[in-house]
């Protein structure tokens, strides 16, 4: 891996091409942990179509989605598909977070703390996890997912089959572990994944072409490699 300022010149370069994403899109940190739940394996309009059906509802509170009956939840929940996991996995997480003693308790906990109790949860995985501590809790963590194992590979920042947790130090270290920005990133990253780099990447016109391995020297074995890691949003 190289320096960060190579990495902030990935992340100038994309922001300038694609403007700000005002991620994550929710209006209160319990919101956007349903939604990040809600969109495992499936688009984002899918989970934002239950989240909606939720909302409508009066259900997007951990006391009360806690308190629905199964089917009512279930229900609810169907647009963003897996319906019975995903209701199953939302009531374990309301009632986590009711347990715990609410927003203020969960905030004051440190971040490995936080991070802990988060991948204790069922269906909460590394890439989940860092997805509620940047976007819920402002926690300065970076999201490694398959964008930005494929992105980074392709640029020649990364190895693409780096350990999860090694990657995300990486690069939360070299974008200066700022909250506001690692978010950013990791926004841009599936902006550009899905615009140009794709499983096969569009070069041409790619604003960070000049300066990409794979732009550079065409199609290595590392661009191969990286375009058979799957794409959970694409
Ligand atoms: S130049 Fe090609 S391989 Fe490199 S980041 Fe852009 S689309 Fe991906």
């Amino acid at each position: 891996m190289t320096a960060g300022p190579a990495l902030r010149t990935v992340l100038d370069r994309l922001a300038a091409a694609y403007g700000p994403q005002a991620w994550w899109p929710a209006r209160d940190p319990f919101e956007m942990m349903a939604g990040a739940l809600l969109t495992q394996r499936t688009t984002w309009r899918n989970a934002a179509r239950a989240l909606a059906a939720l909302r409508c509802a009066g259900a997007l509170s951990p006391e009360v989605l806690a308190g629905l009956r199964t089917a009512e939840l279930q229900a609810l929940v169907r647009p963003a598909g897996t319906f019975r996991t995903k209701a199953a996995r939302l009531q374990s997480m309301a009632r986590w977070y009711i347990d715990s003693g609410g927003w203020e308790v969960l905030a004051a906990r440190s971040t490995p703390e936080l991070r802990a109790d988060l991948l204790g949860l069922s269906g909460v995985g590394p890439e989940t996890a860092d997805d509620i501590l940047v976007y819920a809790f402002q926690r300065p963590v970076f999201v490694v997912d398959a964008y930005a194992r494929r992105i980074l590979s392709r640029y020649g920042w990364a190895g693409w089959d780096q350990p999860y947790e090694r990657l995300s130090d990486a690069v939360a270290s070299a974008i200066g572990r700022d909250t506001a920005l690692l978010g950013e990133f990791h926004a841009l990253l599936v902006e550009h994944g899905k615009r140009h780099c794709r499983a096969t990447p569009r070069c041409m016109d790619c604003p960070l072409a000049e300066r990409c391995r794979t732009g550079l020297h065409g199609a290595t074995g590392v661009a191969k490699r990286a375009a058979r890691v799957p794409a959970s949003r694409e």
